[in-house]
């Protein structure tokens, strides 16, 4: 418990001592060299082989064990490659997670309310598919400090019980830590100086399905995971949760958005309150938990018409939304425009 808490208080100098304690062999390691490595000898090797690179793209090679004539050390080379995998992976876990939340998840009756814009799926794809790639871009930078051993995060199995409780203590830690990351950008970014031209994207849905997890400015998308990645570079983390923890948060971004209300939790920002942030904007900024809406003055509990199917979809409920959500994006129109001048 001691070492637990000393971790937590100072991870750089805990972080050491961690090392030491796990096996030999144990070492510093990131979580995206693998991916890498694998992606080098299966694809990249070969296919940068057959390309012809620029002299000036070249000029910091200096791997002895290279197969390919672009060092596999060389800056460029691993940023282009980790944009390639951070882009597709992120076009194809986009697309097939929402694709299956939408499909047996997300309660298709919402389509009918008079919020829901037409050909809103279409636009959320559209919207997301094109962000995917600038937030990729954005991403980089940070993968490649990690596979050159700039990030915090280890690997190696636990041996004795305060490993394991460290490492399960990460998750809620983890959870907490970013939550409050992301709560703060969010609410920032609804900041009428800036919402205008970073986040109201995301809030064209203002009844959004699945699809609109990802639908959202590049920039905004990428200032909302700098948490994630801050965080492996202060605190130290287990290499494969934190890539599980990646996962995870990816489909919890799915999950908020599939419209599909099934926990009543005061604890956990769930679908029913990040509903509540796109009907009604200034509340729920939080990712996880409720709880840095509440310390911020911003929390609105979901009521009876989130939970209740009939409810949800009953016309009258949907026309006192659509006056609601007019008045309070009338009210923030007014405020940017006082901000404006
Ligand atoms: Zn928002
Ligand atoms: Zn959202």
């Amino acid at each position: 418990m001691v070492y637990v808490a000393t971790v937590f208080i100072d991870p750089f100098t805990s972080f050491t001592s961690l090392q030491h304690l796990y096996a030999p062999g144990s070492t510093l390691c990131q979580a995206m060299d693998v991916v890498v490595k694998y992606a080098d000898e299966y694809v990249f090797d070969g296919l940068y082989d057959k390309v012809v690179v620029p002299p000036f793209l070249l000029n910091n090679s200096t791997s002895l064990g290279a197969i390919s004539s672009w060092s596999q050390d060389n800056l460029y080379r691993q940023s282009l490659t980790i944009f390639i995998i951070v882009c597709l992976g992120g076009w194809i876990f986009y697309l097939s997670s929402a694709w299956a939340s939408y499909q047996f998840v997300f309660d298709h009756e919402m389509m009918k309310h008079p919020k829901f814009l037409k050909n809103q799926v279409r636009q959320e794809i559209i919207c997301a598919v094109s962000a995917i790639p600038g937030f990729s871009i954005l991403t980089v930078p940070w993968f490649v400090g990690e596979i050159n051993g700039y990030s915090m995060l280890y690997e190696g199995t636990p041996q004795n019980a305060y490993e394991w409780l460290y490492l399960v203590a990460t998750v809620p830690f983890f959870l907490f830590i970013t939550d409050m990351g992301i709560y703060w950008i969010h609410r920032l970014l609804h900041h009428p100086l800036i919402y205008k031209s970073l986040h109201k994207l995301h809030h064209k849905w203002i009844v959004p399905t699945p699809f609109a997890s990802h639908a959202f400015h590049a920039v905004d998308g990428y200032l909302q995971s700098t948490p994630y990645h801050i965080y492996a570079y202060l605190i130290p983390m287990h290499k494969w949760l934190y890539v599980s923890m990646f996962v995870v948060v990816n489909f919890w971004t799915v999950l908020i958005h599939d419209g599909n209300f099934l926990s009543h939790s005061d604890v956990i920002n769930t679908t029913a309150h990040h509903t509540v942030h796109h009907l009604y904007f200034n509340y729920n900024y939080g990712q996880y938990f409720t709880f840095w809406d509440k310390l911020g003055g911003s929390h609105r509990q979901p009521t009876a018409e989130q939970y209740d199917a009939s409810l949800r979809n009953n016309k009258s409920v949907w026309a006192a939304q659509t006056k609601e959500a007019d008045t309070i994006e009338r009210d923030d129109e007014n405020k940017a425009r006082k901000y404006a001048h």
